[in-house]
């Protein structure tokens, strides 16, 4: 029977259920979420000193105001 660490909770998991590796290396679905999340905010936080000072090109959607009545 595979047994493993949970990276989140560092609890020792032991597969008793073939369903239970979906949620591998995590013990539930929910630890998965919850160390996703932590990836997340870290790249969130890497990327955030990245200022941007220019803005993103926003085309005018304005053009061509044909007003034939
Ligand atoms: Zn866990």
């Amino acid at each position: 029977m595979p047994t493993y660490t949970c990276p989140t909770c560092h609890k020792d998991v032991h597969v008793a259920k073939p369903d239970q590796l979906a949620s591998r290396p995590f013990c539930t679905t929910r630890c998965r979420l919850i160390d996703l999340g932590k990836w997340l905010n870290e790249e969130y936080r890497i990327s955030e000193p990245l200022e941007s000072t220019s803005t993103p090109p926003d085309e005018p959607s304005d053009s061509g105001a044909d007003l034939s009545s």
